[in-house]
């Protein structure tokens, strides 16, 4: 299977997986995709319901993948990613929750950080050749990314995260880790991170000196095995005669686009819900056709506070740039705050699950829909974070306290390691060729 940039659109320059996974952005600015995308045979469909996470991951990313990496290989790399269950909770009629939050960091991007390093190492590049994956961070992408990357051998990780504006317990998970991943404070923003980091990927000199990558979720190493979960979830649903809707609590649209991943490989979804907090580009594009990218709102959903998705261009490359198919296949909503909070209180009170705002998120997109278009099949929305690293707004919502997850305090008791760096390039430069 070959990869081909989203901006390539005569498919002239196609690149294998490796390649694709190793540049990360393709040289025009665009983002890779695999060039087409096979259905699955009904028998292989039909066979799924019948096996475990593990082995239904090794057949939809051998299917995917297409010969890129042999398919023991990636049955070996699917039984360690998906060690963790992914429960589809059924939380009221025909309404399910797709637990994505019982990995190592308790949220979603698990999935996608520990599928990225260990194909990554598959590729075996010579020892001298040292990996170097650097990522900027508001908190919870370096904290999925440093769990997936720690010990994996002949990778090095570089977390860039402003300094003073992660929360306590993100630091602790950014900066507990030691070996091969070194934790960066930057002086800075967030968004100084994040240019940092893109000058380290385009710098001309940086590339005869090291072989850099990034692991945001503009790499397909990211999307392509989130796109198991969808399968698995279909897989697990009893009345598969009623149509599948998905809500997916959307941010940068990553998971999204693993969701429409899924479904060009036959995967059996009716329809997706693109659900938002306030950073409403993409939903206001499918009501108007006009995407119009605005500087990010602040949210207590704040792992979505996105003004311009980096995957929506994926998205378009999918339906053609059309408006119309998109809106066939899916449908935007955008949430207040305030909407969130009482999502989370009415969750809590009429069935007792515990909602975190992302998943409130979702589950009101879902609720919106179902009300909307009067549907009665399966409603799935997929709950992406732990509640409890977002304790303090949850527990306002349900009046009760949540228990601290033992996960998360495992790292409360470790020794943080940093290094502060002022916000400079040719610093962080530095470290980035010596350490
Ligand atoms: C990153 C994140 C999202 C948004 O996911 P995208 O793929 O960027 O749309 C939603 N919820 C949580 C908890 C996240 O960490």
């Amino acid at each position: 299977m070959l990869y081909v940039s989203t901006r390539d659109k005569q498919h002239l320059n196609p690149v294998n997986l490796a390649t694709a996974v190793i540049k990360g952005l393709a040289d025009d600015g665009g983002l890779y995709m695999p060039i087409h995308i096979n259905t699955l045979g009904n028998d292989v469909l039909q066979k799924l319901p019948s096996l475990e996470l593990p082995e239904i991951a090794g057949i939809f990313l051998n299917h995917l993948l297409a010969g890129a990496v042999s398919s023991s290989t990636l049955q070996a790399i699917s039984s360690e990613v998906f060690d963790f269950p992914i429960p589809l909770e059924a939380i009221g009629e025909n309404i399910y929750s797709l637990e994505l939050f019982h990995g190592p960091t308790l949220a979603f991007k698990d999935v996608g950080a520990r599928f990225m390093s260990r194909l990554m190492k598959s590729f075996n590049y010579d020892d001298a050749a040292e990996l170097k994956v650097a990522v900027a961070t508001s908190g919870d992408t370096g904290s999925a990314v440093a769990a997936g990357f720690h010990a994996v051998k002949g990778v090095k990780v570089y977390v860039l995260f402003p300094k003073g504006k992660v929360s306590k317990m993100q630091q602790k998970q950014l900066t507990t880790w030691g070996d091969n991943i070194v934790a960066v404070e930057v002086d800075g923003t967030f968004d100084d991170c994040q240019r940092h980091v893109k000058m380290l990927l385009s710098d001309p000199d940086l590339k005869t000196k090291a072989l850099l990558t990034s692991a945001n979720s503009i790499n397909i190493a990211r999307l392509l095995p989130q796109a198991v979960y969808y399968a698995y979830a279909w897989s697990r649903l009893t009345n598969k005669n009623k149509p599948l809707v998905i809500s997916v609590p959307s941010g940068n649209f990553g998971n999204l686009t693993a969701g429409l991943i899924a479904h060009k490989a036959g995967i059996p979804i009716h329809h997706f819900i693109a659900s938002t907090n306030v950073n409403d580009s993409v939903p206001n594009y499918l009501d108007t056709g006009v995407f119009e990218s605005k500087p990010s709102l602040p949210t207590i959903s704040n792992a979505m506070d996105v003004g311009n998705p980096s995957n929506f261009e994926r998205m378009l490359h999918l339906f053609d740039d059309k408006q119309a198919q998109m809106r066939e296949l899916i449908t935007g909503y955008s949430f207040t705050d305030a909407e969130t909070m009482a999502a989370i209180s009415n969750l809590y009170e009429t069935t007792a699950y515990i909602a975190d705002p992302h998943g409130a998120v979702g589950y009101l997109g879902l609720k919106k829909f179902i009300q909307e278009k009067s549907f009665t099949g399966n409603g799935l929305f997929l709950e992406t974070a732990h509640p409890a690293k977002f304790g303090e707004t949850v527990e306002k919502c349900i009046l009760n306290t949540i228990p601290y997850p033992e996960r998360l305090a495992a790292f409360d008791v470790k020794d943080e390691k940093f290094i502060a760096c002022p916000n400079a390039y040719d610093v962080i430069k530095k470290l980035v060729l010596e350490r």
